[in-house]
């Protein structure tokens, strides 16, 4: 059996990966990582579903005992994946979607090379602060950290500072979970993933 795929999806805060990746969910079967923040809980979200909401010292516990694959500092706070978000899931053969920034993106490649990572772009930067404020969850001091955070972003892939396999643009959510769907469709069908078919016919075997 294959290993689930490891799915990052990237983009600037506000460009609606969230959005996107709740459409999905309705889909196709994956597991959402759900990652370890000590920021503020915002309305609707849920402790242990959106985030597991977590106080500094809590966090720094974790990263001492080797629990976490990577950590990042974003906006003054503490994000991070735990190693039982990931491991877990794809020992199971289940694919795993990380909703997670650049920097935790390319650690994440360090330690799973065959990881699928797709950058969710808006479709402009006035569409993006429209979005981002249109949201209504952040005080404006937060939004002007969040947009200066998203050139830097943006500055990175066009520099090749950060490589992602895939860009999708999130015009429209439905378009964009499609595209997400389709590029998840054809990695399932990578040769990586298909090593063991050749040699299954050549024993005779039937390709299920
Ligand atoms: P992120 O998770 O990337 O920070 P969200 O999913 O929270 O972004 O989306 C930010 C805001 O943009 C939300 O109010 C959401 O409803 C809206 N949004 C998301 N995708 C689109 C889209 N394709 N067109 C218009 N608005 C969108
Ligand atoms: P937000 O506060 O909007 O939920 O998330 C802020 C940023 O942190 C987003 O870009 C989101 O993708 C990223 N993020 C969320 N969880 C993690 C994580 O576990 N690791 C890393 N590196 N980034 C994360």
């Amino acid at each position: 059996m294959n290993k689930g795929l490891i799915i990052v999806i990237s983009g600037p805060s506000g460009t609606g990966k969230g959005t996107v990746i709740d459409l999905l969910k309705t889909r196709r079967e994956f597991s959402f990582s759900v990652s370890h923040t000590t920021r503020y809980m915002r309305t609707g979200e849920v402790d242990g579903t959106s985030y597991h909401f977590v106080t500094r010292e809590a966090f720094e516990q974790l990263i001492a005992e080797g629990k976490m694959v990577e950590t990042t500092i974003y906006s003054d706070n503490y994000y991070g994946t735990s190693y039982a978000a990931i491991e877990d899931v794809i020992a199971t053969g289940q694919d795993v979607l990380l909703d997670i920034e650049v920097e935790g993106g390319r650690n994440i490649r360090k330690k799973y090379p065959e990881a699928v990572e797709i950058y969710l772009l808006p479709p402009s930067m006035e569409e993006l602060e429209r979005r981002l404020r249109g949201r209504g969850t952040d005080p404006e001091e937060v939004i002007r950290k969040r947009l200066a955070r998203a050139r830097e972003e943006l500055a990175e892939l066009r520099d090749g500072k950060t490589v992602y396999d895939y860009y999708v643009v999130n015009h429209t959510v439905e378009q964009a979970a499609s595209e997400i769907e389709e590029i998840l469709n054809a990695e399932n069908r990578s040769r990586a993933r298909r090593m063991a078919l050749p040699g299954q016919l050549l024993n005779g075997e039937s390709i299920k």
